[in-house]
Parts: C-alpha cells; structure tokens; sequence
C-alpha cells in the first residue's frame, strides 16, 4: 500500500508530461512486475494516424525508453498495425487478450477532451481484477492531475498552450537544442532523426475575423477559433508546440531540418484551413509569419520578427506565409537593432 503512495506522490510531483509519462510506467513496472509495461499515443494527420511510444519499460530496463522528440512520424507503426488498441480507444474499454506467452491487457488513456492512446501491459500471468482495478485507479489520477495541469497551461477554449507557458517551454525546447551533444547527434542519425534541426516559430493570424463576427456572432467566431485549433493539431506533429496567443492570434514552436521543411508545414496549414469549409462561417484564410530561432534569442525577440512577417503577409494580400529570412534577404524588411533592448526598460 505504502509502495502504491509512494509511486503516486511522485507522479504528482512533476508538471512536465514526458517526465509523467515515464514515472507512471515505472510506478506500473515496480507494482506489478510485468514483462513490459508501455505508453502508446495516436498522432498524426485524421487517417494517417500512428503510435508514437511515450515511454516502455521491461522488467530488466533500467531506464525507460521513448521515441525521441524529432522522429520522423512517417517511421512509427501505422494505426492499423495494432487494431486491439484502436478498439480498446474506440470502446474506451479495458480489453485483455493471450498472445504467445503473454497476456495483454490495454487500458485506455483519456484528457478531459477525448481518450489519447493506450497503456498496454504485458504479463505472464492474467492480469487479475484486483490489479486491474489498481491500474484503473491510479489512471484515473494520472488523468485528474492531467486535468489541474491543462486547466493552468491550457486555453480553454481550444486546448492549446496559453500565453503564459510560452516563455517557459521557449526556452526549455530551445535551451535543449544549444546542449545537445555530437554523440547524441550521431545516434539521432542513425535512428532517422533529423540533423542539424533548429526551432521555428510562426505567428498564425486569421484574415478578417472581425467580418465572422459582425456577420454571424461571438459563438460561432469562437466555434471557428476551435475548429482551427483542430486543424493546427492535425497539421503540425504531437512535439510542436501550439498555443493560442490572444483573441484569433496562434503560435508553433517547432523543430525543423531547415527553412524549407518549416515554410512546408506552415503551407500545410494554411491549405487545410482554406479547404476546410467552416459549419457556419463557410471558408475563412489565415496569414503565417514565420521566423528561425536564433542563439541568444529571448522568447519576445523571436516572436517580434514572426509578427513582422505576418504584418508583412497581411499587407501583400493576406492567405499568404512569409518568411522572416526571406523578407530580409529581398529587401522588404529591416533588421531591427535589437528588440530585446526595448524589454531592459
Ligand atoms: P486582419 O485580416 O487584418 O487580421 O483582420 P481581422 O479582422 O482579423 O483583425 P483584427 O485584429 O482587427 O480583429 C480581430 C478580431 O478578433 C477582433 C475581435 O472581434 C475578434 N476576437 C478577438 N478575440 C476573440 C474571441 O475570443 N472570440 C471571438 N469570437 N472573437 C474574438
Ligand atoms: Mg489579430
Ligand atoms: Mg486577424
């Protein structure tokens, strides 16, 4: 019992999910001492789902295991690969089958919003209703812990990272890159990842929000700022970083191999959202700034240039992606000094 407290006091001890994710299998592997125990989420474009391995942990492991943050999704198992766990998402329903030598048991895992992936753990033995139960009981704590962190983290309309955590996981995401080391460099090569990845960030503005308003309402403007927060999950990949800024205002940190794959995603969304035909408001076009991170860049400083290329897009015609580079490099913007001596005052 004490072993069971244990676990759950250090659960709840983080408010970071990759650390959450990895102290849950370990609290499951210590409890039950099963083969294996894993963390399995759906990501990717509706229809072109995949599971992404959060953390998996066998009896021998030292250390959990993760697919790294920069994988190239097209290399995880499709969705269909593993059927039993799409039903058990589906159902929402624990489901146990006998395969080979082992038992497997599935428990599904939800936010507040929709059921995410599932646990699947291994044993040797069924396991039985009581250790079921346990399972059941410190998923729902996990989940209930999820919640209080989205509640403080999240928009809640949209579910996308707030203003207010943009700093913190800025500097966490790119703090990361500036210490990566060549040896770990070098493995990420061989496993697919990308190489000499840097960080975009792209400011997302929608084109003439105020007319969906003036035409048909609040709500339905807000049913448009939701709907686009699904489009921008459904775009961009489970490690990129969204967030919604303000009023119709969107931001995506994410990790890139160079220019041309960041300006691709941008594009990607941009199409998806002039494709998309809204319930109420119809068709709707959004412009992109986007910018590289920089070394020495503070969180304000990347953000400002992004804002001026979508200041840039919006001028030129709207429903467009500029790039910050691509501006300076033509001519049509500026350097500017230094932003970042404006925040010393
Ligand atoms: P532009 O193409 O230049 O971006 O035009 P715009 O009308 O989108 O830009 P502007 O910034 O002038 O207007 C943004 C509008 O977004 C103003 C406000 O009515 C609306 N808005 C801001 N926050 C919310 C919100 O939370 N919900 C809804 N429904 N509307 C919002
Ligand atoms: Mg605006
Ligand atoms: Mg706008």
């Amino acid at each position: 019992m004490s072993e069971v407290v244990d676990h759950l006091a250090e659960l709840t001890g983080f408010r970071d999910r990759d650390v959450m994710d990895v102290t849950l299998v370990s609290a499951l592997r210590d409890l039950l001492e099963p083969v294996s125990v894993a963390i399995y989420r759906l990501v990717g474009e509706t229809g072109q789902e995949r599971w992404l391995t959060r953390a998996r942990l066998q009896l021998a492991d030292a250390v959990a295991t993760a697919d790294p943050l920069s994988f190239d999704h097209n290399h995880l198992p499709a969705a269909d690969s593993e059927p039993e766990r799409l039903e058990c998402m589906r159902g929402r329903v624990v489901m146990d089958r006998h395969e080979g030598a082992h038992w497997i048991t599935l428990f599904p895992i939800a936010t507040e919003r929709e059921v995410v992936g599932v646990l699947e753990i291994a044993s040797l033995a069924k396991l039985e209703t009581a250790a079921q139960r346990t399972v059941g009981s410190i998923l729902k704590i996990y989940h209930n812990f999820l919640g209080l962190l989205d509640y403080s983290e999240r928009d809640t309309l949209t579910g996308l990272l707030n203003r207010k955590t943009f700093d913190e996981s800025f500097l966490k995401a790119v703090g990361d890159l500036v210490l990566r080391d060549p040896a770990a460099q070098l493995v990420a090569e061989r496993r697919h990842e990308v190489r000499d990845a840097g960080y975009w960030l792209g400011v997302i503005d929608i084109d003439h929000f105020k007319r969906v308003n003036d035409s048909f309402g609040h709500l339905i403007g807000d049913e448009v700022l939701l709907l686009l927060s699904r489009l921008m999950r459904s775009s961009f990949r489970f490690h990129d970083l969204l967030y919604r800024f303000g009023g119709e205002e969107f931001v995506v940190l994410m990790r890139c191999q160079d220019e041309a794959s960041a300006l691709l995603a941008f594009e990607r969304l941009r199409h998806n959202t002039r494709q998309y035909v809204f319930p109420q408001a119809g068709r709707i076009t959004i412009s992109i700034g986007f910018t590289r991170v920089r070394g020495g860049d503070t969180p304000a400083s990347a953000f400002e240039r992004a804002d001026r290329a979508v200041y840039h897009a919006k001028g030129a015609g709207r429903d467009q992606v500029q790039s910050h580079a691509q501006l300076l490099a033509n001519g049509l913007i500026e350097e500017h000094a230094q932003a970042s001596a404006m925040e010393l005052f």
